[in-house]
């Protein structure tokens, strides 16, 4: 069958693929240690299931407004004003199918033809994709571990033509585990004024930061700046709501109306009784997600010792998020040849940079319980060594 041209030339979700691939593995008895998708083992905590099952109970079973339910927009402009120091009420704010949906949107409301997005890489790699489904052309710009994978404001300042609309931020990082000091938020800011683009903060692991790490919303640092910042952001990670798929855009209220026709059109409005979870999340005790936290600033540390020991393989420290981006260079492997052998003989699930951007690097996930981490850096040492013998 002849396909449009414009999914012809997206790549499928990866991290979607190898996730799915080892939880059929697993399905299938195979002993699979998965550091895959990026996503929390921990059960949704109770509070926010009962506050949904309530809601279910109570028939909120309808349809609801497409830009979601006015109390739950409401919850989202209070977060965004205490926690990040946003001035937004609940106009400026539209409930999404999740971060990605949020994104997605965003990019067809936003971008023409033609149009140029700028993706520091390694990159989240669903952006360059949504850039493309929109439209618009993904303009990468390579970081390394050098600059500790951030782009520079110089770097910003280079990427940008006249037909740049958009620069895409994502502090704490999916790949990377890096968080941009408040710093060097504001000299990227002042860029972003400056040549007066757009900004969208992907800021769904803000919770997820560790040690003394600083998170600051690119839109707080002034009216200039505000003006020219969007935020995407969601209730997967922070909360382990994954299959929920639930997340927000935070924007002017021309662009979220837009989006909200955008979603008139197509998914109306996110399920009904989920959203009333999403309230309990935001409203209740912050209290499971710092236990969460806690987890992950243990994991992380255990992980990145295990890791650094294997001879070949560097890692930094991450600031932020729940991943290693592993520096695989020494082995000589390209990334996919490196993750496809350790699947296949020590059944170790991890994902290829080359989707991230950086094809020299390997991403695993920690949100995984202690016992697959102690097991799996036991493979993943005995991989290594074996094709160094
Ligand atoms: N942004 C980043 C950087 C991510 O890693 C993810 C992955 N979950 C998302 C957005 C989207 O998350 P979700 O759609 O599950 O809310
Ligand atoms: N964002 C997570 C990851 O990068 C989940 C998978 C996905 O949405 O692509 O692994």
């Amino acid at each position: 069958m002849k396909l449009a041209a414009r999914v012809r030339q997206v790549s499928p979700s990866l991290t979607l693929v190898i996730a799915a691939k080892a939880k059929a593995m697993k399905a299938e008895g195979i002993d699979v240690c998965s550091f895959s998708a990026g996503e929390p083992d921990f059960d949704t905590p109770e509070h926010i299931k009962t506050a949904a099952k309530q809601a279910l109970d109570a028939g909120k079973t309808k349809y609801g407004p497409a830009a979601g339910e006015p109390k739950l927009r409401a919850a989202i402009a209070r977060k965004l004003r205490t926690d990040n120091n946003l001035d937004y009420s609940a106009a400026n704010v539209i409930v999404t199918n999740g971060g990605k949906h949020s994104l997605f949107n965003l990019m067809l409301a936003l971008i023409e033809a033609g149009e140029e997005v700028i993706i520091p890489a390694p990159y989240w790699l669903s952006y360059p994709e949504m850039v493309k489904l929109a439209g618009g052309k993904p303009v990468i710009v390579q970081t390394d571990a050098q600059s500790s994978y951030k782009i520079t404001p110089e770097q910003l300042r280079q990427a940008i033509t006249p037909q740049t609309r958009l620069f895409v931020l994502n502090s704490p990082s999916n790949p990377t585990g890096v968080v941009y000091t408040p710093e060097e938020i504001k000299a990227l800011a002042e860029v972003v004024v400056e040549k007066d683009i757009l900004v969208v903060s992907d800021e769904i692991y803000e919770k997820i930061i560790y040690d003394n790490t600083q998170q600051v919303s690119i839109g707080s640092l002034g009216a200039e700046i505000f003006q020219r910042s969007i935020i995407s952001n969601g209730f997967a990670k922070a909360y382990s709501m994954t299959g929920w798929r639930l997340g927000y855009l935070a924007g002017a209220v021309e662009l979220i109306e837009a989006v909200t026709t955008i979603q008139g059109h197509s998914t109306s409005n996110v399920c009904t009784f989920a959203q009333y979870g999403a309230i309990a999340a935001l409203e209740s005790s912050q209290d499971c997600v710092e236990q969460m936290r806690q987890a992950f600033a243990q994991r992380r540390q255990v992980m990145l010792e295990r890791l650094n020991a294997i001879p070949g393989l560097t890692c930094a420290k991450p600031d932020g998020a729940f991943y290693l981006f592993v520096n695989i260079s020494k082995t000589n492997l390209t990334s996919l040849e490196f993750c496809d052998a350790l699947l296949e003989s020590h059944q170790v699930a991890t994902i290829p940079g080359i989707a991230f951007g950086a094809d020299d690097h390997i991403r695993l996930s920690y949100a995984t319980d202690m016992e697959t981490i102690e097991k799996g850096m036991e493979r993943l040492d005995k991989f290594v060594r074996k094709g160094q013998s």
